[in-house]
C-alpha cells in the first residue's frame, strides 16, 4: 500500500515548513487510498516528544489532516534499533571501531593538512586482532569504497553521489550503544511500510548514506521527494524572522487553514496558473513528481489574499464557528449573519474582520480625530443634527434607509457625500464602514439617532 509518513524532530511546534511536507504526504497518501504516519523523531530530544505530539496534532486538527494508526517515537524504538545493528555485526556488514578522538583528530588534521576531505580511514574495517583495551567501541557500517550511488528522485530527477568523494564507514550506533540519525530513520521508515518519503531537500545529503543502510539490511529502497525550501522574500531560508513560526500561530493571527493549506501546496507545486485550490481539489491534482525543483518564495500578501478570498466564500456556519474562537458568536448577535456578510467582503483576517464588527456593535467610545477633522464642519455638523431629528423609529431595510436618506438630503439640496463620513464617523467611531445604509439596517434607527447625538455632543 502507498505509505508516506511526517517524521518531525520535536520542537514543541509545527513551523510551517513542516506543516508543508506533511501537507504534501497526506495529498499523497490520501489521493492514493494509502497511509499517512506520523512519527517523531525524538532520539536526541525526549523530553519533548509528548509536547511536540501535542502541538502537532493540534495542528494538524485545526487544518484537518490526520494521521493514520498511533504515533511512533523514535524513543521507544531502541530495541529494534539494536537488533538489527547486531544483525549488521553478525553478517559483517558493520563493524566495531576503536579509534580514539585524538586518532580522529589526527586524521581531520592531516586531511585538512592534504586540502582533503576529512574522512575516517576505515582502520578497523577488516580488523581481526585484539581489541584496544578500555574503548567503548562505535559501530559502523561498511560503506563501499567505490562506485556511485544513485537514485531518481520524484522531484530533483536522477542524481548520483560518487561514494569516494562523499562516503566513509559512517557510525551506526555511538560508543554508549545508542543509533544515529540516519539508522533509524531507515530502519523505521522500512519497518512501517514507508513507500514514498517526501521531505525537505536539506536531507538530501542523507540520501545516499540511508542508502547503503537499506541495501545493507535487504530493505526495498522507497521512493524520495526532496521539496526545495521555502525562502523569505528577502532570498533568505524561511526563518521566524519572516513570520514564520508555529502554525498555531497563523490561527491566532485569523488566518483560515483553507487559506494556509492553500498558501502552502502553492509554495512549490502548480497547475497552471490556478491559484485557489480547495482540499477537494489539492486531492485531485496534486502530484509530488510535479513539485516544483526550486525554491519557493514566502509571500504574505499573497496568503493574506487567500485568506481574503477564504473569508468572502466560506458558508456562514463555518466562520461563525471559527470566529467563537475569538470571542464572538455571531449566531448569538440579532441579524449576525447580516452583519458577517457585510464584513466579510473586506475583511483580509478574521482579527480584521472582529476589529470591524465591534465597531459596528459597540457604540464608539472615541472618534477618529483625524477624520473628524477632515471630514466635520459647522454645515454637515448641521445637516446630521437635521437628520437625526428627522428619524422616525420604524427599523428599515437596507434601501428603504436609503431612500428616505435621499429625500432628506433632496429636501435640503445637499449630496449623500455631504453625509456619508459624518454618518459613518457617528456610527462606528472612524471613516471606514461598509455600506451605511446596511450598517444602519443592522443598528437600527433608534441606534443610530443616539450615536449621532453622542457623536454631536462630543463635538
Ligand atoms: N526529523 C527530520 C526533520 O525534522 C525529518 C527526517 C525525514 O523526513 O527523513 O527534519
Amino acid at each position: 500500500m502507498l505509505t508516506t509518513r511526517f517524521a518531525p524532530s520535536p520542537t514543541g511546534f509545527l513551523h510551517i515548513g513542516g506543516l508543508r511536507t506533511a501537507l504534501y504526504s497526506y495529498l499523497y497518501a490520501r489521493k492514493n487510498g494509502g497511509k499517512f504516519l506520523l512519527r517523531i523523531e525524538d532520539t536526541d530530544l525526549k523530553r519533548n516528544s509528548q509536547e511536540a505530539t501535542i502541538a502537532i496534532r493540534e495542528a494538524f486538527n485545526w487544518c484537518g489532516l490526520d494521521y493514520d494508526g498511533e504515533v511512533e517515537y523514535q524513543s521507544k524504538r531502541f530495541d529494534i534499533y539494536k537488533k538489527y545493528i547486531d544483525q549488521l555485526l553478525k553478517d559483517g556488514k558493520a563493524y566495531k571501531c576503536y579509534t580514539t578522538q585524538e586518532e580522529l583528530a589526527q586524521m581531520r588534521a592531516e586531511a585538512e593538512a592534504n586540502k582533503q576531505r576529512p574522512k575516517y580511514d576505515g582502520r578497523y574495517r577488516d580488523f581481526t586482532g585484539t581489541p584496544p583495551q578500555g574503548i567503548e567501541p562505535v559501530i559502523r557500517i561498511k560503506a563501499p569504497l567505490d562506485g556511485v550511488i544513485e537514485f531518481t528522485d520524484g522531484v530533483k530527477g536522477y542524481i548520483k553521489f560518487n561514494c569516494e568523494d562523499i562516503l566513509d564507514d559512517f557510525i551506526i550506533a555511538r560508543s554508549d550503544g545508542s543509533p544515529t540519525y540516519n539508522f533509524c530513520v531507515v530502519i523505521d521508515d522500512a519497518l512501517m511500510g514507508v513507500t514514498h518519503i517526501i521531505r525537505g531537500d536539506d536531507h538530501l545529503s542523507n540520501t545516499p548514506k540511508q542508502i547503503i543502510l537499506y541495501e545493507a539490511l535487504g530493505f526495498k529502497i522507497p521512493e524520495f521527494f526532496h521539496v526545495a525550501m521555502i525562502n523569505g522574500s528577502d532570498g533568505a531560508k524561511l526563518s521566524k524572522r519572516h513570520g514564520a513560526t508555529d502554525v498555531m500561530e497563523y490561527k491566532n493571527m485569523g488566518y483560515l487553514p483553507e487559506a494556509l493549506l492553500n498558501f502552502l501546496v502553492r509554495l512549490g507545486w502548480s497547475h497552471g496558473d490556478d491559484e485557489i485550490f480547495s482540499m477537494h481539489q489539492m486531492l485531485e491534482l496534486f502530484d509530488p513528481y510535479n513539485l516544483s525543483k526550486s525554491a519557493s518564495t514566502y509571500n504574505p500578501s499573497k496568503l493574506e489574499w487567500l485568506n481574503a478570498h477564504y473569508i468572502k466564500t466560506l458558508p456562514f456556519e463555518r466562520l461563525a464557528d471559527d470566529m467563537l474562537y475569538f470571542g464572538l458568536d455571531f449566531r448569538a448577535i440579532n441579524k449576525g449573519q447580516m452583519l458577517l456578510d457585510l464584513l466579510r467582503e473586506r475583511s483580509k483576517t478574521l482579527l480584521e474582520l472582529k476589529a470591524s464588527a465591534l465597531a459596528i456593535i459597540n457604540q464608539p467610545t472615541n472618534y477618529d480625530q483625524n477624520a473628524v477633522k477632515k471630514f466635520i464642519n459647522d454645515d454637515n455638523k448641521l445637516l446630521l443634527s437635521e437628520f437625526a431629528n428627522s428619524l422616525g423609529n420604524a427599523n428599515m431595510d437596507a434601501k428603504a434607509v436609503e431612500e428616505m436618506t435621499n429625500e432628506f438630503l433632496t429636501q435640503k439640496g445637499k449630496k449623500l457625500k455631504d453625509l456619508a463620513q459624518p454618518i459613518r464617523i457617528a456610527i462606528t467611531g472612524s471613516a471606514v464602514s461598509p455600506s451605511i445604509f446596511e450598517v444602519i439596517e443592522f443598528i437600527g434607527l433608534d441606534e443610530l439617532k443616539s450615536r449621532i447625538q453622542n457623536f454631536l455632543k462630543s463635538l
